[in-house]
């Protein structure tokens, strides 16, 4: 692929995930925002503008000191975005939302313990829940980065949820993977105080998980 095939194809899978999000109930109206490393920066989903009309150009590339090129403004969140993508040389796409289950729990203050195997996936024990800050603001990039220590993904309170992949598949997959916990979870928390995995039990997966399907992607 030439660079520029290469770039209209970044900015295409923008746009697709953006709507994919919404079409599967993980998100809604123009909240969220999607964003894949390019170059020495990052391109990024606008701020507001709706999913259903945006074009390639319409997405913004954004230079990692936050100049912006294109149209529109960035994602009001472009801060946390570019600050992810500075400080994790493995992520190369980073899906932001506000799915029911995630949210709910953000809004509770209430980390995602080892309830199910599945949370290996992210990298250890816990989704941890950064505390509230106001969207887009740099308060909220230093929470979010600290929430994701060693970790895919993170809560935020009273906000929503970050998820950051190899590429832009597998950093959907995990937004998925993680509604699911959420889900399992507030469902647990309906019966009463659920059982975990041990710290160990966890690291056992995460051994057995290496070179096993999206848990191993590393193109961009
Ligand atoms: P943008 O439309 O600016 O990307 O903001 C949506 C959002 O989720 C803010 O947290
Ligand atoms: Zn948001």
């Amino acid at each position: 692929m030439n660079s520029s095939d290469e770039e209209l194809s970044k900015r295409q899978a923008i746009i697709d995930h953006c709507l994919k999000m919404n079409s599967t109930g993980l998100n809604q109206g123009t909240s969220g925002n999607i964003s894949i490393r390019h170059k020495d920066g990052l391109l990024i989903s606008p701020s507001s503008r709706p999913y259903a009309s945006l074009k390639p150009e319409d997405i913004m590339f954004l230079e990692m000191d936050g100049t912006a090129h294109g149209p529109w403004a960035p994602s009001s969140e472009w801060r946390f975005h570019r600050d992810i993508m500075a400080s994790r040389s493995e992520t190369n796409a980073i899906v932001h939302a506000h799915p029911n289950y995630c949210t709910t729990l953000a809004i509770m203050g209430r980390e995602i313990p080892a309830i199910h195997y599945m949370i290996a996936i992210f990298g250890g024990p816990t989704i941890r829940c950064g505390p509230y800050a106001i969207y887009g603001s740099e308060e909220l990039s230093k929470h979010a980065l600290a929430a994701m220590e060693d970790r895919k993904a993170c809560l935020l309170a009273h906000h929503g949820m970050i998820a950051a992949g190899a590429n832009i598949e597998q950093a959907f997959w995990l937004a998925e993977e993680l509604e699911t916990l959420a889900k399992q979870y507030h469902g647990c928390l309906q019966l009463g105080d659920p059982p975990l995995l041990s710290d160990q039990q966890i690291a056992d997966v995460i051994e057995k998980f290496k070179g096993y399907g999206m848990t191993e992607t590393e193109q961009e």
